[in-house]
């Protein structure tokens, strides 16, 4: 169901931001704004904020941010439609009443369809296990000793050896085939028409991490291949973006993350009561996955088998972290297999024990380095040291890198002299290796010029989102085209066009971004604030130069984009740059 603007914005108007937030946060004012200690991520001291003039929430611990609606959605794990029916129902608003015909559903969102059909996927799966039909994959479970309690926990279910029975419930419910393709469950073909995906296989249904069921793992009973078979990416399916067990994991509050191999580890390991451990979907780790742990916490524990394939997984995953800026750390479960074998016969405890020592990832991977050299050859120990050396040139950090040294120069009997003397030769020789600390794109924001340009943008944003009688002085600078990309531009002009109107409310402005990602972008444009300003002098300055920044910043870039052959390419050009001087020396003054 899809509602209007006018019932979404008068069912916002009526639920005050404080007061909702308020029955979750224990707020308290402070100037014009409340803090709190922020829901969404582990802290302790409050860096979360709620405006009741912007009617948003901003946390500037980890970026969380948007207006009452997103704030429901977040902390109670809603969609859009859900939210706004418990706000409605919270302020007595009554709302259209829901047409459940097949023709409402078809223009329905088609992403909420893709939901709901891997929702009712899930209660089939979940039925079957319980059935007769399911016995093989109950029987499954209980061999891996899951309580009944997680087997509900985790939705598990069974997939039976039938080739459309989960196709026909689908139908009966109202869906057409093409969606339910397009859900990742069923395929099509000459022989046998649009029949299910899994066969025989127990199910585990994956969560994003609000709860929804976005995607199937299914392990295959018996010897048939594959092991493990996944649902397909879809439009509601990223694998490179989520992770198996996240949407309990977030809450675990432990310090830390664990990231394992399987569906099996991390459901065992939560049982056991390590609830911060997730797994990558059947692909390796992803820098995509490192960025979304990265939300929740600073340290992620990779605990990968104890063969080559998880010691590779577990280099790479070390890399990964890195670039994400996350302290990394190894955990050695050796002589066992996997988390769920060393927990069933070591226990709780002697894990836990193993998470406190889990080693530190430059020894990891001396270490490794270590087993792939013969020791008693002294070529190949040379090589090995030689390998430490270049290793350690990898610390920036000229204190780090000699604590390291030491320590592993102590561990392998090497002379530390030695080892500092290999180090410096490799350092001059401009052999400094530093691929872990390159931010690749993606991972860390751009510094440099674009990042001032944007920051600049968000400082005006957020200033004329607290002070909107500024917005006539800043209309004679600056348009919304001199922002720098789609999402800017798109906001400011929504921004600029509320205000021209007289109709300023940046919660709503919120509601045009239904992204995650970008919502929380934009809730940040609105959350900027310079520290340093406490005379009137300092805030004129800063008016100005904010300005001036993103006028000039809209010049170079307009600039760039421009085309040489344009016939107006120099006068423009001329042109912007004189008016870049004159406000460059302009009096603008927020306060006469
Ligand atoms: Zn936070």
């Amino acid at each position: 169901m899809r509602y209007s603007d006018e019932i979404i914005e008068e069912v916002r108007s009526r639920n005050d931001i404080v007061d909702v937030v308020g029955q979750y946060v224990h707020l308290q004012k402070k100037g014009a704004n409340y803090f709190g200690l922020c829901p969404f991520h582990n802290e302790k001291s409050g860096s979360f904020s709620v405006s009741p003039h912007k009617q948003m929430f901003y946390c500037f611990g980890c970026g969380a941010g948007g207006n009452v609606i997103s704030f429901l959605m977040k902390y109670d794990n809603l969609t859009f439609q859900e939210a706004i029916k418990s706000l409605a129902e919270r302020a007595g608003v009554k709302l259209p009443d829901e047409d459940d015909s097949p023709a409402a559903k078809a223009f329905r969102d088609k992403k909420q369809i893709l939901l709901d059909i891997n929702k009712e996927a899930a209660k089939y799966y979940y039925y079957l296990l319980r059935q007769k039909t399911g016995e093989k994959g109950l029987e499954y479970f209980r061999k891996r000793q899951l309580t009944d309690e997680t087997l509900q926990h985790f939705g598990l279910g069974y997939a039976a050896a039938t080739s459309d029975g989960l196709v026909k419930h689908l139908r009966s419910l109202g869906y057409q085939d093409s969606l339910i393709i397009e859900a990742g469950l069923a395929s099509h073909d000459e022989k046998f028409g649009t029949h299910d995906k899994f066969w025989s296989r127990v199910m585990f249904p994956i969560q994003d991490a609000g709860n929804k069921v976005i995607g199937f793992g299914g392990r295959v009973m018996g010897d048939a291949k594959p092991k493990y078979l996944n649902s397909p990416e879809t439009p509601i399916f990223d694998k490179s973006r989520n992770l198996f067990g996240l949407n309990y994991a977030k809450n675990a509050r432990a310090g830390y993350m664990i990231i394992c191999e399987g569906y099996m580890d991390v459901i065992a390991m939560h049982q056991a009561g390590f609830t911060m451990a997730v797994a990558s979907l059947g692909t390796a780790f992803t820098p995509g996955q490192a960025l979304i742990l990265k939300r929740y916490t600073d340290e992620v524990i990779l605990s990968y088998d104890s063969d080559e394939a998880g010691t590779k997984a577990a280099l790479r995953g070390i890399g990964i972290l890195k670039d994400a800026g996350l302290k990394g750390k190894v955990l050695n479960l050796k002589p066992y297999k996997d988390p769920d074998e060393f927990i069933k016969n070591e226990g709780k405890e002697a894990f836990e024990e193993r998470i406190k020592n889990a080693e530190n990832p430059f020894f990891f991977e001396v270490r490794i380095m270590e087993a792939a050299h013969d020791m008693s050859d002294p070529d190949s120990k040379t090589e090995f040291y030689k390998k430490i050396a270049r290793k350690l040139c990898e610390f920036e950090e000229a204190l780090e890198r000699e604590n390291y040294l030491e320590a592993v120069a102590s561990k392998y009997n090497i002379k530390a002299d030695d080892l500092r003397r290999m180090v410096n030769t490799y350092a001059n020789q401009g052999g400094i290796v530093r691929p872990a600390n390159t931010p690749k794109s993606g991972i860390s924001p751009k510094k440099g010029p674009e990042d001032g340009a944007k920051k600049n943008q968000r400082l005006l944003l957020t200033w004329l989102t607290d002070e909107p009688q500024l917005y006539s002085k800043v209309v004679k600078y600056v348009t919304p085209e001199d922002f720098s990309d789609d999402l800017y531009r798109n906001v400011a002009s929504s921004l600029f066009e509320g205000l021209k109107n007289g109709s300023f409310s940046p919660a709503s402005i919120l509601d045009q971004f239904p992204d995650e990602e970008e919502h929380r972008q934009v809730a940040e444009m609105f959350n900027t604030n310079l520290v340093e300003i406490e005379t009137k002098d300092q805030r004129k300055k800063a008016f100005h130069d904010i300005i001036y920044g993103v006028k000039q910043a809209g010049y170079e870039r307009q600039k760039k984009e421009m085309k040489l052959d344009d016939p107006d390419f120099l006068s423009k050009t001329i042109q912007g740059k004189k008016d870049l001087e004159r406000l460059a020396h302009m009096e603008i003054s927020p306060d006469d």
